[in-house]
């Protein structure tokens, strides 16, 4: 039966140390903050906006809120942006997805500074990942690279297997695995023959978005799985991309969902408004 890998511990412990190094820059007249912009009335959206807030605020980020409205133009939402970039008080900026269908995603995400990129969402960002070079890491991955670590797993070296390739999780993941020295090798849809790739992980990470996609079979026995994905099951129950209950029987390791990498990606947005706070500091 596999070590309960307990995303929910992990994120107090990274907020507990992050709450004390703010208190710290704080006595040095360095108060983070991070600008969320929410536009429309997306019912998902603001409860992740508003569990983001909160965050900020436990930690002691200021977070400053511009909740827009669903008609708002993308000339408008430009304009916000820009302001923001140039506003020297603000640290990190985030603008909850999806934006409605008149106002060009990328093009908005696109015109945030690399230097207030929290998300780590930015071609800047992940090409500094690539490169091995100083950026924001995406918060999700560098959530999933925590776990791993602080539960005292090692990389270096071990075989390790991504599935799936978006350009917020699989890809940033794989980077940062090759980042720690694993072996990396990701598998897609396209991919062939999943189950004998995903079988030689030492380490797994899944990020796919299919209920139960991964079963006991697709595991190597004694492997660290964790489970990105966060859906519905027919039930309308909340369950990730691995078949928990019986990979659980084979791995050495495991992340439940939910309460596995879900609260890492706000603990690590917030390592990431801080991390623009310390550079403050260092210029
Ligand atoms: P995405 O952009 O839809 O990407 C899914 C990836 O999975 C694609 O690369 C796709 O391959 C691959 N894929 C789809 N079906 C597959 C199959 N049958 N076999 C192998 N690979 C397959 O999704 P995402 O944004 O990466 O998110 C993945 C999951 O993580 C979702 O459930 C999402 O809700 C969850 N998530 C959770 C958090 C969190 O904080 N816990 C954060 C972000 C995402 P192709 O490229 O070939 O199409």
């Amino acid at each position: 039966m596999a070590v309960l890998i307990d995303g929910k511990a992990i994120s107090s412990e990274i907020k507990e140390e992050l709450k004390q190094e703010v208190a710290e820059l704080k006595a040095q007249g360095i108060t983070p903050c991070l600008a969320v912009i929410l536009v429309g009335d997306d019912s998902a959206s603001a409860i992740y906006v508003r569990n983001k807030k909160r965050a900020c605020e436990y930690i002691g980020i200021e977070s400053r809120s511009y909740e827009l409205p669903k008609e708002t133009t993308e000339q408008e939402l430009e304009k916000l942006v820009r302001e923001l970039n140039e506003d020297e008080t603000v640290d990190g900026i985030l603008v909850q997805l999806p934006l409605p269908e008149q106002i060009d995603e990328e093009k908005i995400t696109g015109m945030i500074s690399p230097k207030k990129d929290v998300d780590g969402f930015l071609p800047e960002s992940i090409g500094a990942l690539c490169i091995g070079s100083e950026g924001f890491r995406s918060c999700t991955p560098a959530g999933v690279l925590e776990l791993i670590k602080r539960s005292g797993y090692t990389i270096e070296g071990k075989e390790c297997v991504v599935v799936g390739r978006s350009n917020h999780v699989g890809k940033p993941m794989a980077l940062l695995l090759l980042e720690q020295n694993g072996t990396v090798t990701i598998v897609h849809s396209r991919t062939k023959n999943l189950s004998e790739i995903t079988r030689r992980a030492d380490i797994l990470v899944v990020a796919v978005g299919n209920p139960k996609l991964i079963q006991a079979d697709d595991v190597k026995e004694g492997a660290v799985v964790i489970d990105v994905g966060m859906n519905r099951d027919e039930n309308g129950k909340l369950c990730g991309d691995v078949d928990f209950e019986h990979v659980k029987e084979k791995a050495e390791a495991i992340t439940p969902v939910p309460g596995g990498v879900g609260p890492m990606t706000i603990a690590m947005l917030m390592n990431n408004c801080v991390e623009a706070a310390r550079k403050k500091r260092r210029e």
